[in-house]
C-alpha cells in the first residue's frame, strides 16, 4: 500500500456526556480517495476537527508526515499539508476570482502595494493546476456554489496542501456539479495528493472511493477497499439495521384506473432514449440510475424545462405538448428541484412568500387585487398542512433547516394541487427524522390521489416510498421493479450492476 501521510490512533473525544468518538483509529495514505462514511452525529466531522488541529482529542494520537503529536494545532496542520474544505468555502464573497485565489500568497508577500499581473497570474496557475476555467474577474458571491468550491480547492493546493478533507462536499450541488467535482478529485489524486472525502451518500461513495471507512456511534465499524464493496453493506454497517417496511402503510393503486401520466418513446438528444411508461393516480413511481443515467434530464423533460426531441406525452388520456414550465404547470405537473436552495427557494424572502409564489396568479384573479390578508392565511394553511417548523411564516427561509427548506419548497408545489408531481431527491441533505417525514409526506400526497414521480439513487428512500422503480442507465430504462420485488439486495444489485457497466 502506498505511504501513510496521516495516523490518527485510538482517538477519543467526548463533549459533556456525549461519545462522540470511542478509541478510533484512521489512516490515510499518498494519492488515495478515502471515504468516510457514517450517519449524522457518527463523529465524521469531530474526527476532521481533530485530524485539523481544531479540538484536541481526549485520548490517543496523531502522526502525520512521520511527526508524533499529542496536541496538533490548527497551524501545525496546516503546515502538514491538511487543508479542510469548510462548507462555508471561508472566501472573500466581494472580491474577484483572482483576488480570492491569490490573496494569501499576496498577504504572505507583505508587499504593500497590489501586483495585478502577479494576481493574475497567480490565480491563472491554480486554475491550470486543476484543469478548470473560472471567470477572473467575476465576483466569489455572484458564482454558483460550485465554483466557489473549486476556488476553495485552488486555495488548499496553493497552500501546499497534501491532504484535502471534503466535509459533505456534494449537498448543495447539482448533479452536474458533482460529476465536475469527482473529476477535480481524481485529477488531485493523479498528482499524488489524498482526499479525505465525508458523506453519507453511498452511491457517491461508490463511486469515488479507492478506501471506505464507516463510522457508527462515534466506533469504527469497517474500514476496508471500496472495490466490491456494495451500497446495501455500507448502509448496514452504517446503521446496524435492515430496513424494515412492513409497517408502512402504501396507498392502494386501483389496477383499473386509467393512467394519469403515459409516456411514449420520449427521447432527448443526449439525455435519454425511447422512454415509456405509465403513472397512475395514487402511484408513487420511483426512477432511479447513478449520475448520468438520464434520470434528472427526463424529469426537466416532462416539467417542460429540456422538452424532448421525440415522443409522446399524455396527460389524463390527452396528448400534452409540454415545451416550457409554463406548459407543464397548465397541464397540473409540479416540480421539486434538486437543488432547493437554488432553484427551489428565495432565501432571503418569508417563508410565506415562498410558499405562495407558484399562486401568486391564481389569487389575484380570484381577489382581483394581492389582500395580503388573504396572502398571509394561504401561506399560514400550507405551512400548517406540511407541519414546517418555523414560529412563523414572516422568517426569512433561510432561517429554516434543510428538513423544513424542503417541505416549504413541497408546500409551494403542493399548494397548486399538481395532478403529477415530480419530486427530485426529495431528501438530499436532510436530517434522518426529517427524512422519514417527508416520506410519509410523500406516501400522504400519493394517498390523496397525486401520481408522483420520484427520482431518486437513496436506496432506502427508494424502499419506504415507491410502489414501482425503473432503473435507468444510459439514458435508458433498463429494467422495472413491480413492489413486490422491491429489496434492497435487488435495487443494490442493479445499481452497482449500473455502476460497472458506466465506469470508464
Ligand atoms: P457527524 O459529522 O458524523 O454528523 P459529529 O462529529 O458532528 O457527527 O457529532 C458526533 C456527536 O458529537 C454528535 O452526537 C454531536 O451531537 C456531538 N457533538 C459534536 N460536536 C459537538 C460540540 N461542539 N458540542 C457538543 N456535542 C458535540
Ligand atoms: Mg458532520
Amino acid at each position: 500500500m502506498a505511504e501513510e501521510i496521516l495516523r490518527a490512533e485510538h482517538i477519543s473525544k467526548r463533549f459533556g456526556g456525549v461519545i462522540a468518538l470511542d478509541a478510533v483509529s484512521l489512516s490515510i495514505h499518498k494519492g488515495e480517495t478515502c471515504c468516510l462514511v457514517g450517519e449524522n452525529g457518527s463523529g465524521k466531522s469531530t474526527m476532521i476537527k481533530i485530524i485539523s488541529g481544531v479540538y484536541t482529542p481526549d485520548e490517543g494520537d496523531i502522526y502525520i508526515n512521520g511527526h508524533h503529536y499529542k496536541r496538533l494545532t490548527p497551524i501545525e496542520a496546516i503546515r502538514e499539508g491538511i487543508q479542510v474544505i469548510y462548507q462555508d468555502f471561508s472566501l472573500f464573497p466581494n472580491l474577484t476570482v483572482a483576488e480570492n485565489i491569490a490573496i494569501n500568497e499576496q498577504l504572505a508577500s507583505g508587499k504593500q502595494s497590489v501586483n495585478w499581473k502577479e494576481i493574475y497570474e497567480i490565480a491563472k496557475e491554480g486554475l491550470a493546476k486543476i484543469n478548470v476555467s473560472l471567470p477572473l474577474d467575476a465576483v466569489v458571491e455572484t458564482l454558483p456554489t460550485a465554483d466557489r468550491q473549486l476556488i476553495a480547492i485552488i486555495k488548499a493546493l496553493l497552500a501546499k496542501a497534501r491532504i484535502i478533507i471534503m466535509d459533505e462536499p456534494t449537498t448543495a450541488l447539482t448533479q452536474r456539479e458533482v460529476q465536475a467535482l469527482f473529476r477535480v478529485i481524481n485529477e488531485l489524486k493523479e498528482q499524488g495528493l489524498s482526499i479525505l472525502f465525508v458523506s453519507h451518500k453511498l452511491n457517491e461513495v461508490v463511486e469515488i472511493a479507492d478506501r471506505t471507512v464507516i463510522f457508527r456511534n462515534g466506533q469504527k465499524v469497517l474500514d476496508q477497499e471500496a472495490r466490491g464493496l456494495d451500497i446495501g453493506t455500507m448502509a448496514f454497517c452504517m446503521t446496524g439495521r435492515k430496513l424494515d417496511t412492513s409497517a408502512i402503510v402504501f396507498s392502494e393503486v386501483e389496477e383499473a384506473a386509467a393512467p394519469l401520466l403515459r409516456v411514449e418513446n420520449l427521447t432527448l438528444a443526449h439525455g435519454f432514449f425511447d422512454v415509456s411508461f405509465e403513472l397512475k393516480p395514487k402511484e408513487v413511481l420511483g426512477i432511479t440510475g447513478l449520475l448520468g443515467s438520464g434520470r434528472t434530464e427526463l424529469a426537466l423533460s416532462l416539467f417542460g424545462v429540456l422538452p424532448a426531441d421525440s415522443g409522446r406525452i399524455y396527460i389524463e388520456g390527452n396528448e400534452a405538448k409540454i415545451r416550457s414550465i409554463s406548459d407543464a404547470a397548465r397541464y397540473g405537473v409540479g416540480y421539486v428541484p434538486e437543488d432547493r436552495v437554488r432553484e427551489g427557494l428565495f432565501l432571503e424572502q418569508p417563508i410565506g412568500d415562498n410558499v405562495i409564489v407558484t399562486l401568486i396568479d391564481r389569487l389575484v384573479t380570484k381577489l382581483r387585487l394581492l389582500n395580503s390578508k388573504a396572502k398571509k392565511e394561504e401561506a399560514d394553511r400550507w405551512i400548517k398542512q406540511l407541519e414546517v417548523k418555523t414560529p412563523s411564516g414572516e422568517l426569512p427561509a433561510k432561517s429554516l433547516s434543510g428538513g423544513n427548506q424542503q417541505r416549504v419548497v413541497l408546500a409551494k408545489w403542493v399548494a397548486r394541487s399538481p395532478k403529477i408531481l415530480i419530486l427530485n431527491g426529495p431528501t438530499v441533505g436532510v436530517d434522518v427524522g426529517s427524512k422519514a417525514e417527508i416520506h410519509e409526506l410523500i406516501r400522504n400526497l400519493a394517498g390523496q390521489g397525486m401520481g408522483i414521480l420520484l427520482i431518486s439513487d437513496d436506496i432506502p428512500e427508494l424502499i419506504q416510498t415507491c410502489h414501482r422503480i425503473l432503473l435507468m442507465r444510459a439514458g435508458r430504462i433498463v429494467k422495472e421493479f413491480q413492489r413486490e420485488e422491491i429489496t434492497e439486495q435487488a435495487l443494490n444489485a442493479e445499481l452497482v450492476a449500473s455502476a460497472t457497466t458506466n465506469a470508464p
